[in-house]
């Protein structure tokens, strides 16, 4: 079958995988993870081609058109809630035109069966991205699919969960040939180009905002890992941002994967720990093995908030995390929650001075959103501060969607906005980021990024 892998157009950029969609917050654009690994899974049995039209910048038209010429059979597409009015409109017509649409994204993440009954344009909806299901459905084996929402021969959709959701998962190479070669920016590339890859899929840990620690975990063999890399290393790609959610977390495959990029003596690459992860073990193979940047989640300068919301370590481990990572000469990026219901202005200022105390090479401030799925959502609705029937939102957090009880939407805006400012606008941060900037490239990213970052937060 010719089957399509889409990235649906839209009038904002937007980044719809791993079942969180979100506008970007700087310029950044990586390759949508969910794509990358379906395009390995589909090309060992069919015709498959990429269309990203955000990497591509393609408008609806221009999109068609494209569509037109490769005429497929089947559209895989990712839909979300970001963006969610726009992917009903535009996947309904391809539908009109007689392509089989099967979807995947965060709007589908809960209640799905209600969903496909209000959209009869989508034939059925992937929840895991690892498996071999869409295989399974395509080739009509529903007694082999683990994780999808289907229709029965009435038409009627159900939800099949059979996956175990743990141990170890097999993908054939992803096809990263058949996505852009341009179009995709990463604000701690570098160098160009670079590739996003994954070395296990989901997450152990049950922080209560995240949707990731929802989907189980499991882990590709290092051999699978390492095939990936060689093809892309031939093809010049040596940089990578390993979108892992916790590098490191199984200590011995995190060591095995190190010690081969190390004796591949040319990788460059990014990824995410944990402070209670990244001890001095770990981060010093990480520097061996051509690891730069590390980003790690601070999330709150709250004891109360961190237990709360399960993130399993206090504030003290995230300083001693900081340090050592800084200490192994590595970049530091700090991820942190702000606007849960519990936010005011005393507690925001505490967060700046926690971001300011760890001395981050960059800070990500993201606003907490009721994703689907997740028990914080389950929550939110319970107080009533979220909507259970409201599909659209922006899940990164560059917006304010929920107010807190104290402070109201547009202030909590204005405040993380003065927040951004404040960290990056001080002239000894930006003199130190001009500092480590290593080459032309490095610098153009660095000014894009950063430029666009204090414009959204002007
Ligand atoms: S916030 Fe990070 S550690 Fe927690 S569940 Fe999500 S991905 Fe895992």
């Amino acid at each position: 079958m010719k089957v399509l892998l889409l990235n649906p157009p839209g009038n904002r950029i937007y980044i719809r995988d791993y079942f969180c969609s979100k506008t970007t917050k700087s310029n950044y654009l990586f390759h949508p993870v969910d794509l990358v690994a379906l395009s390995g899974t589909l090309a060992e049995r069919h015709q498959v081609a990429v269309l990203d039209c955000m990497a591509e910048r393609l408008d609806t038209g221009a999109c068609e058109a494209r569509i037109d010429a490769f005429d497929p059979e089947v559209i895989v597409s990712l839909v979300g809630s970001v963006s969610w009015n726009e992917d009903r409109d535009f996947l309904s017509r391809q539908r009109g035109f007689g392509r089989r649409i099967i979807v995947i994204g965060d709007v589908l993440h809960e209640r799905s069966e209600e969903r496909l009954l209000q959209e009869p344009w989508i034939e059925a909806a992937l929840h895991d991205f690892s498996n071999a299901d869409i295989l399974h459905h395509l080739d009509n084996q529903l007694s082999a699919v683990l994780e999808m929402t289907l229709r029965d021969e009435q038409g009627r959709p159900m939800r099949v969960r059979r996956g175990e959701r743990k141990g170890s998962f097999r993908i054939p190479r992803p096809r990263h040939e058949l996505f852009p070669s341009r179009g995709y920016h990463f604000s701690f590339a570098r160098t160009a180009p670079f590739a996003t890859v994954l070395t296990d899929y989901g997450c152990p840990y049950p922080c209560t905002f995240c949707v990731i620690g929802t989907l189980g975990f499991k882990t590709r063999p290092v051999a699978d890992v390492l095939e990936e890399l060689d093809e892309l290393r031939s093809r010049g790609v040596k940089e990578v941002f390993f979108m892992d959610q916790t590098f490191g977390v199984v200590r011995k495959r995190a060591l095995e994967l190190c010690a081969a990029f190390e004796a591949r003596g040319d990788l460059s690459w990014t990824a995410f720990t944990r402070p209670d992860t990244a001890d001095d073990e770990l981060l010093s193979a990480m520097r061996r093995a051509g690891c730069h940047t590390v980003i790690m989640g601070v999330e709150s300068a709250s004891d109360e908030v961190l237990a709360a919301y399960k993130k399993g370590y206090r504030a003290d481990v995230v300083r001693e995390g900081f340090a050592r990572v800084r200490r192994h000469g590595l970049r530091t990026v700090g991820t942190f929650i702000i606007g849960l219901p519990e936010e005011d202005e005393a507690s925001l200022r505490r967060t700046l001075e926690l971001a300011l105390e760890l001395d981050l090479d960059f800070m990500s401030l993201n606003m907490a959103v009721p994703r689907f799925g997740t028990p914080f959502r389950a929550r939110a609705v319970e107080l009533g501060l979220a909507d259970p029937s409201d599909l659209v939102m922006d899940q990164g957090g560059a917006d304010a969607f929920l107010p807190t009880r104290t402070l109201n939407r547009e202030t909590m805006l204005a405040l993380k906005k003065s927040m951004v400012r404040r960290f990056y606008l001080r002239p000894g941060y930006l003199w130190r980021r001009l500092r480590s900037v290593r080459n032309l490239q490095e610098l153009r990213g660095q000014v894009r990024e950063g430029l666009a970052l204090i414009t959204r937060n002007l």
